[in-house]
């Protein structure tokens, strides 16, 4: 190929980036009376879910880290809300006060009315100091606080069941380094014939528990968020929720951690059980749909 061909075709292939780009920023409102759930894509470790309910209300479950300049609140869920038109966010869970799950919901407290703020209710030495200062500003910008255990019911829209699977009211027992991601808030949504499962970032003992103390109709859930960021999986738990589709909030790689691609290791784990695997990090935002029968799957990206 000549040089001058090949200048025209880098001409182009810059061009055809940002038009790519165009597109992925303006996402579309989900159809009225359905249920659509973003895993949004985050710049750092992280994890951040918004909920747009059949009625039209927002919720928002974790909110992502800041670090540096970055921060999840502020460049991701602020402009993704903008687009929508939202000004009043109904709720924010934080699943478990790790900043990965909380650090983004300053900027949006700052910037959103925010009605309601819900958590664990976990306190103690392990909980970092500025996860309580969040929560005074919730207070003080006019969010009601709730704290949720097992078996307590959220009442988020009229055409959702939003129950609390975990952490019980007696916690979760877990060595001190898995004691926050153990007693995440365990979240499932139905909707129709659709079940969404968020378990937050529990490990094994938090997992256990869930299998030790099922709700009566059981785990299985159509849609399941992997549990801490595709780094923490489990035969049973996997077979008892049995979800045909999966998605994993992570970065493509971590140099010091095992497994160094979560992803990767979340695709082959639950993909051998049957499911359908997404990963933020190669496909950017993950959009689930529900319509009360079916879930339809929209990313960003081809997988790589
Ligand atoms: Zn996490």
């Amino acid at each position: 190929m000549s040089m001058r061909l090949l200048r025209v075709l880098a001409a182009v292939l810059a061009l055809a980036g940002p038009l790519a780009c165009q597109e992925k920023a303006a996402p579309t409102p989900p159809p009225a009376g359905s249920l659509r759930m973003t895993v949004f894509e985050l710049p750092l470790h992280g994890l951040a879910i918004a909920l747009e309910t059949p009625s039209g209300a927002l919720y928002l479950v974790d909110t992502g880290k800041k670090e540096g300049d970055a921060d999840a609140g502020k460049d991701v869920i602020a402009p993704f809300l903008k687009a929508r038109g939202v000004k009043e966010i109904a709720g924010i869970l934080v699943s478990h006060p790790h900043r990965d799950h909380f650090e983004g919901a300053a900027y949006l407290l700052k910037h959103f009315r925010v009605k309601s703020f819900i958590d664990g209710g976990i306190e103690g030495p392990l909980v970092d100091e500025d996860y309580a200062k969040l929560k005074t500003h919730a207070r003080e910008k006019g969010a009601e606080l709730r704290t949720v255990r097992a078996g307590d019911v959220l009442k988020w829209d009229d055409a959702l069941e939003v129950t609390v699977l975990g952490p019980p009211k007696t916690g979760v027992a877990a060595p001190d380094k898995d004691f926050l991601n153990d007693n995440s808030v365990v979240l499932r949504i139905r909707h129709g014939a659709n079940v969404l499962l968020l378990p937050g970032d529990i490990e094994s003992e938090g997992r256990d528990s869930l299998l030790a103390h099922p709700p009566a109709d059981g785990l299985k859930a159509t849609v399941l968020v992997a549990p801490h960021h595709g780094f923490s999986s489990g035969k049973r738990f996997a077979e008892a929720v049995k979800a045909e589709t999966v998605v994993v909030s992570c970065l493509a790689d971590y140099p010091d951690k095992k497994p160094r691609s979560p992803g990767q290791a979340a695709t082959e784990f639950f993909g051998a059980a049957g499911a359908k695997v997404y990963v933020t990090a190669w496909h950017g935002p993950v959009e689930i749909t529900s319509d009360g029968k079916t879930c339809a799957v929209r990313t960003a990206r081809e997988k790589k």
